[in-house]
């Protein structure tokens, strides 16, 4: 049997010789299907070079020119900083090309070559110029059909390679593999979408006949990695639903009494959500939920309301936090409830910080079910906490949690419901991608009667106007947020420490007011003893570091100063700022930076704008990009590597439809026309036998 191109490794390529192998392998690239799949950058149309005497300033263009002459002189600003100019031209006018201290470069440019240019085209009087434009020297004969006269594949180079080599090799890997490449995609799914075969595709990709079936591959070749990622997605949510799970008794005394018992009405939204779990929750299979809202919109209430409809049937509910503040906060939150519950309900709090002999004594009694609500970090993940029949699982702030992480806390049961929870929402067409595994609910909605919070932006020598306003907050008798990127200073990049600025303060612009330091390199008790402090008003300012990022709830806290907001991520912003704003009174957000960055600009900007987490997100993703703003480890997003969710919505949904149809119609992929995908996807998610096993 021939061997497939995805297991041959790239030596055995006629062309690659070892030393050019490893420079190769540093890019990623092992075999020769990783060749293939090495997309290219970005393509030049040289089909048609524009005439130099048409260039337009300020344009990044593509010209072909003949080296008139080249010199090289020393900088008349700084010593020692050589710049070569060679001067070229098509016949309509001369364009002057840069290099800046590449002395290399001085012997590869001769008089008379003729040059592929490309870059920006600077105008400074009459004279036009290039600064450090790409080049290629053309017509040195051998391989001419590759690199002009055509739309011409542009790639992120290896060390010591040329376009033109990469260039011939991956044609010639091209030429080689693809005549016996078969397609995994399935003939009836690529004729129901339109799609381009995979040899094609891969052809037209690198090597584009026209920009309209450049167009196509790029469908097809997109299709792939949306439908790929896709399927296992469709076939865990079809094994999970066939495992029997808990029906649970959703009517009963004690969500009733507790939903009489919130000093406030549920919000329209929660409520619709309520109604979701509950229909989830009655019925026999096991719910996997994902619950989406803004920070302060109240999912804890419904967290804890689908933790009631567990316990009122005589399961178990636990509810796992990403930090010990957090989840002592759920805790005390459910220690106030009334004496009507005290029968019912039984609550324990098991933290990374209590001592062995304390977390001994609590596993025991969530063995034996002598506690039924559950409150813990991920010490709730140690092996020796074994329930006696837990029914629902809760993951607060589930972006904190790695996937593995997630996945094993429902083990501890037998099939039971499970509800994630997230305050960094994101557009629903792209949670459908990502956690297509999951029912997706969200609170589009606050509570009545929150006030926008009022940010503001100030420039590092403005802070002391930010540090006014607070005091206006502390004169009212709120309570103030300060936070900073880090812990100690950095003077490497000249950034205040939250340590040193907590002494500083105190002595300084808030002297004769309450100040706590709170940092994550603390221990816990501290920690937990300062945010006490802080809730009961004993303290009248907080300085800290990202501790405050998740879930803390201080209604009298109204305004945070956060120093060096250009360090931070917009969703992490938001989420600090969410921290303010929860009570009744106007609150304020003052973010101090000496933003640099275009992009640090925009988070700030975005922040002056939007108030509603959903924009920011769509605004995150817009500024970074989805591999950056999920972190791809976490997703397996970095298989993305050129199609795009937020641009290609229609092609992802497709995608999806087609994945969700073939596990319905032949989830274990024995069929003969899914044979080769089976194997792709064997290749690409080792662990997917393990899923067909399940299903
Ligand atoms: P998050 O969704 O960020 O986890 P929380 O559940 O912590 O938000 O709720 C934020 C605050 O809003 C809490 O003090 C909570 O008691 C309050 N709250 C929740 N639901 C409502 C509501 N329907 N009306 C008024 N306040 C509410
Ligand atoms: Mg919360």
């Amino acid at each position: 049997m021939e061997k497939s191109a995805a297991i041959i490794p790239l030596r055995y390529l006629k062309g690659i010789g070892p030393k050019r192998a490893k420079a190769l392998n540093k890019l990623g690239l092992e075999t020769v299907e990783d060749l293939l799949y090495y997309f290219p950058r970005r393509w030049e149309d040289r089909t048609k070079f524009l005439p130099v005497a048409q260039l337009e300033a300020g344009q990044q263009q593509t010209i072909k020119a003949k080296v008139i002459s080249v010199a090289e002189r020393e900088s008349w600003k700084r010593r020692n900083f050589k710049i070569l100019e060679a001067i070229t031209s098509d016949g309509t006018a001369n364009i002057v090309c840069v290099w800046f201290n590449q002395q290399y470069l001085k012997d590869y440019f001769k008089p008379g070559q003729t040059l592929i240019l490309y870059g920006r085209v600077e105008r400074y009087g009459g004279r036009l110029q290039m600064n450090s434009p790409e080049f290629e020297i053309a017509g040195d004969g051998e391989g001419e059909a590759l690199n002009t006269a055509r739309i011409v594949p542009i790639y992120c180079l290896p060390e010591h390679s040329t376009q033109r080599y990469l260039r011939k090799v991956i044609k010639r890997a091209l030429d080689e593999y693809l005549p016996r490449l078969g397609d995994f995609l399935p003939y009836d799914i690529r004729s129901r979408n339109n799609l381009l075969n995979l040899a094609k595709g891969l052809l037209e990709i690198h090597f584009p006949g026209s920009e309209a079936s450049k167009q196509e591959a790029f469908r097809r070749l997109s299709f792939d990695e949306f439908f790929l990622f896709q399927v296992p997605l469709a076939l865990r949510k079809t094994a999970k639903k066939e495992k029997p799970g808990i029906a649970h008794k959703i009517e009963g005394r004690l969500v009733k009494d507790f939903i009489a018992s919130l000093p406030f009405k549920l919000t329209v939204a929660q409520e619709k959500v309520i109604n979701e779990i509950k229909s989830d929750m009655s019925k026999p299979q096991a719910m996997q939920r994902l619950l989406q809202g803004d920070v302060g919109c109240g999912k804890t209430v419904v967290a804890t309301i689908a933790a009631l409809m567990a316990i009122q049937g005589g399961y178990q509910a636990v509810m796992m936090a990403p930090t010990e503040i957090l989840a002592r906060q759920h805790y005390d939150r459910l220690g106030v409830l009334g004496q009507e519950f005290r029968d019912a309900l039984k609550v324990g709090l098991l933290s990374g910080s209590a001592s062995g002999k304390e977390k001994d004594k609590i596993c025991r009694a969530i063995e034996e079910g002598k506690i039924n609500l559950i409150i813990g970090t991920h010490a709730l993940l140690e092996e020796k906490v074994k329930f006696k029949n837990l029914g629902l699982v809760v993951i607060d702030e589930q972006h904190k949690f790695g996937v593995g992480q997630r996945a094993l806390l429902p083990k501890k049961g037998i099939n039971p419901d499970v509800l994630i929870m997230t305050a960094t929402p994101i557009p629903r067409t792209l949670a459908i991608t990502l956690y297509g595994d999951l029912d997706i609910s969200v609170i589009n909605e606050l509570p009545k009667g929150r006030l926008p919070i009022k940010t503001m932006y100030f420039t590092q020598e403005e802070i002391g106007l930010a540090y006014d306003v607070a005091q206006g907050h502390l004169k009212n008798g709120s309570q103030v947020y300060i936070v900073y990127p880090v812990i100690e200073e950095s003077y490497a990049l000249d950034i205040a420490g939250a340590k040193k600025m907590y002494g500083e303060l105190k002595k300084g612009e808030f002297r004769g007011f309450r100040l706590g330091l709170i940092h994550g390199r603390m221990k816990q008790k501290e920690q937990d003893e300062v945010m006490l402090r802080f809730k009961n008003k004993e303290l009248d300012i907080l300085v800290s570091t990202t501790v405050l990022e998740v879930g803390i709830d201080i209604q009298d806290a109204t305004c945070m100063i956060i120093e060096h907001a250009e360090r931070f991520g917009l969703a992490q912003l938001h989420q600090l700022r969410g921290r303010v704003g929860r009570g009744t009174q106007e609150s304020a957000c003052l973010l101090v930076t000496g933003a640099s960055t275009q992009e640090a600009k925009a988070r700030i900007e975005a922040m002056l704008v939007y108030q509603d987490g959903f924009r920011i997100a769509e605004e995150d993703l817009r500024i970074r990009g989805p591999g950056e703003f999920f972190g791809s480890r976490q997703h397996g997003l970095s298989e993305l590597k050129i199609a795009n969710p937020l641009t290609q919505m229609q092609l992802l949904k497709r995608a999806r439809e087609e994945a969700i149809k073939l596990i319905n119609s032949d989830s274990h992929l024995v069929d003969r026309q899914n044979v080769l995908l089976k194997e792709k996807l064997l290749q690409r998610f080792p662990e997917y036998e393990k899923l067909m096993v399940v299903g």
